[in-house]
């Protein structure tokens, strides 16, 4: 039996290490497929920091202590009928595999249809754009960008917007305006058997009270244990595990000024200044991370129930 999962992201990261751990299922009894371009986890809540470029944490180790196949590609096409993932890899090679239970946990994107409207609005308007480019640094007279280009500026506004990854509108479901599938209590999309969808690829409930977890790492790491457990959980005949997750924080980081902690759905203000900086620091290094790659660790990491102590 076959699991592949789409994408090496905190969803992908934790799916694939609870999917090993479960049932104590041997990798001969359930192959387990990890499909991203990079075997690396991009430490999103850090790219503000100096050298974004350095933060990312590699997976590879992880992978191998927990008995997981990486497959170097970019997933293009989803046809889930055949059951079939159909990869390109780097230097442009096509491999096709198959699966009895999917996991997507694909990234967000800002889609490409809209994208040569905005280019046209934003040239009428008189608004440059730099494409292909990320932001490499940012100073206090302007940002320097990835291929070298400096632009001065007294003022930088970030306002990047997040989406569901289009590779979700191949599978044949409901979505959000976000583009994220929308998922059962055990992150299933329901109506096409053997899909899970998780992390920012999903619209799933955290609770019985109306709330919905928020593209974020906090929950796309919780969502990948359970979307893992369940997926193994169905192919091996054991019971599922409802996703629920009560626990949800926001902590910003202000700068000089410190941090802003907050807790709950209604963001009630718990701590300010240094003491949530220091919070926000431990957040960003230890709870937002990677396992460590040793097996244990990181199975245990991956256990549905757990939950921190912020
Ligand atoms: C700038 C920025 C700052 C953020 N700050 C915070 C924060 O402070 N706190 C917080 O909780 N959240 C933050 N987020 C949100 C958070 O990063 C995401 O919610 C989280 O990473 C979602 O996890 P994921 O696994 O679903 O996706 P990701 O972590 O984005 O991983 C997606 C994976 O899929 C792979 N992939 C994409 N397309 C394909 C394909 N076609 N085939 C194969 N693989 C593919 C990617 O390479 C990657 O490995 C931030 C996001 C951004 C962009």
């Amino acid at each position: 039996m076959r699991l592949v999962i789409i994408g090496a992201g905190f969803a992908g990261m934790y799916a694939a290490a609870r999917l090993r751990d479960i049932n104590g299922a041997s990798p001969e009894e359930l192959e387990i497929a990890l499909v991203a371009p990079e075997p690396a986890l991009v430490v999103r809540p850090r790219l503000y920091e100096p050298k974004p470029e350095t933060l990312t944490a590699p997976l590879v180790d992880v992978l191998k202590a927990i008995d997981v196949v990486y497959v170097q590609g970019s997933a293009e096409t989803v046809n889930t009928k055949s059951r079939m993932v159909e990869i390109f890899s780097a230097k442009g090679a096509k491999k096709n595999l198959s699966y009895d239970r999917l996991v997507s946990t694909i990234a967000p994107d800002m889609g490409a249809g809209p994208r040569l409207l905005i280019e046209d609005a934003l040239n009428k308007l008189g608004v440059e754009t730099r494409l292909g480019a990320g932001v490499a640094a940012l100073d206090k007279s302007g940002v320097t960008l990835s291929d070298g280009e400096r632009i001065e500026a007294e003022t930088v506004i970030w306002a990047a917007g997040i989406r569901a990854a289009p590779l979700t509108a191949q599978i044949p479901a409901e979505r959000d305006n976000f583009g994220r599938l929308l998922v059962d209590r055990d992150l299933r999309v329901p109506g096409v058997a053997g899909v899970f969808a998780t992390g920012d690829a999903a619209r799933a409930a955290c609770d019985d009270l109306g709330n919905y977890a928020p593209m974020s790492c906090q929950h796309a790491t919780r969502m990948g244990a359970f979307a893992g457990h369940n997926a193994a959980a169905e192919l091996l005949g054991v019971p599922a595990k409802p996703y629920h997750q009560k626990a949800y924080v926001t902590c910003l980081d202000l700068g000089e000024a410190g941090a802003l902690f907050m807790r709950g759905w209604k963001r009630k203000v718990e701590m300010v200044g240094d003491v949530a900086k220091k919070t926000k620091q431990e957040i960003n290094t230890v709870w937002i991370y990677r396992p460590r790659a040793e097996r244990a660790a990181a199975l245990a990491s991956a256990d549905p129930e757990r939950v921190t102590d912020l």
